[in-house]
């Protein structure tokens, strides 16, 4: 699902506002590329819907004042959520510029039942807009993340661990709670949108992010877009096929996914195949990895090829994905730098000896360490993305 031209233009015009104003129509054109006649239409459109603020500037040479645009704060909120993996749900208010004016963090009460979920995330919500200093009336809409098989453009769940088994209509079911439009993406493609929006400096028009944590997710921007398939998912990384013949089961019921090798639940499942043991529930799926890594580190070699293995599969699925993508840039992000530090050698050397010569450049590879609250500034920067490119104010769909 692209934007059409005029919704990209309009997206790309308040970005390069937003990181430089206040800003003149001719900077903008400069800055953003496109033509000054592009420019004055979009902004023309802004100005009138109260998303944009003109402000005249007497340069006290003769010729017309020069004229500074910036986005109009209160032109708009928009409600940032996530449920993180086994923590709180996160709810940030922002303003139009993507400064948090409130925010809150909530336990849910233990359920599989998704509509019993998404009742308790409507109560909360309504909860923290109505302790906030934004009327409700002001809040232009929500967009909630889940660590979840979702259609985004439906909001539609799918599938969401240790729950009941989807479709469930989560966004429509909190929409109509609530009064407002309701917005649902998966959370890793939040990430990516956090880093895409609010990341200084480098660029960040094209990458892959991959997300190593119990299960095992990524996301692409290229050109600046998400990419987002026909059915409205992410990029499933962790079921691509990685053992074609006799592979572990996956979560998603298939044999020889990715994520049954490389994801935390597959590298404790390894660990309890060879020894005959039931798999740990999800909740305690972090303890048991972390008694892996301590005896990986006491030199138990069995424990260490798990991790290799782990490392080596991975690197085979991302040099797949190099191999027909060339992204700019890959990041892998994990809660757990141990893990991380103990399948890194493998991960490097399959992808040195899987991806194409042309095409293999260590330094677009990175490390970093998973921060829960950026799945809620990409929540935000979701709305934003979705206010920012739309033609007329938001109606509840
Ligand atoms: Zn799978």
């Amino acid at each position: 699902m692209r934007l059409t031209d005029h919704e990209f233009n309009r997206l790309t015009v308040l970005r390069h506002m937003r990181a430089a104003q206040p800003v003149s129509r001719t900077d903008l054109a400069s800055l953003s590329g496109l033509t000054g006649g592009t420019i004055t239409q979009i902004v023309r459109e802004l100005v009138q819907r109260g998303m944009v603020m003109e402000q005249r500037v007497e340069t006290g040479g003769r010729g017309r004042p020069r004229v500074n645009l910036s986005i109009n704060p209160q032109g708009a909120y928009a409600v940032g959520a996530t449920l993180t993996a086994e923590g709180p749900f996160l709810v940030d208010i922002i303003d139009l510029n993507g400064n948090c004016v409130s925010s809150t963090s909530t336990m849910l009460r233990g359920t599989q039942q998704l509509a019993d979920l998404a009742d308790q995330i409507s109560g909360v919500l309504r909860d923290a807009i109505a302790a906030s200093p934004v009327a409700h009336d002001a809040i232009a809409m929500v967009g909630i993340g889940l660590p979840a098989v979702l259609d985004n453009r439906t909001g539609t769940v799918l599938m969401l661990e240790t729950f009941e088994p989807g479709p469930y209509p989560f966004a429509d079911a909190i929409a109509r709670q609530l009064g407002v439009p309701v917005r649902l993406d998966n959370s890793i493609n939040l990430l990516a949108r956090a880093m895409h929006w609010f990341d200084d400096g480098s660029d960040v028009d094209d990458f892959t992010l991959v997300v190593l944590d119990l299960g095992l997710g990524a996301a692409c921007y290229q050109n600046g877009q998400l990419v987002i398939g026909s059915h409205g998912i992410e990029a499933e990384l962790g079921h691509t096929k990685i053992v074609p013949e006799n592979g572990r089961r996956c979560q998603c019921g298939a044999l020889g996914c990715l994520q049954a090798y490389s994801a935390i639940s597959g590298i404790v499942g390894q660990h309890c195949d060879a020894h005959g043991l039931a798999e740990p529930s999800y909740l305690v799926m972090r303890d048991a990895v972390a008694e892996m890594v301590q005896r990986a580190r006491a030199g138990d070699i069995a424990t260490q090829g798990i991790f290799r293995r782990a490392g080596h599969y991975l690197g085979i699925g991302l040099a797949n994905h190099i191999n027909m993508q060339d992204p700019d840039r890959i990041l892998i992000l994990s809660q757990h730098p141990e893990i991380v530090s103990l399948i890194s050698e493998a991960l490097l050397a399959s992808l040195a000896q899987n991806v194409l010569p042309h095409l293999w450049d260590q330094a677009k590879l990175a490390f970093g360490k998973l921060d829960a609250l950026s799945y809620s500034r990409g929540a935000a920067a979701m709305v934003l993305e979705r206010l920012y490119q739309a033609r007329e104010p938001l109606q509840q769909t």
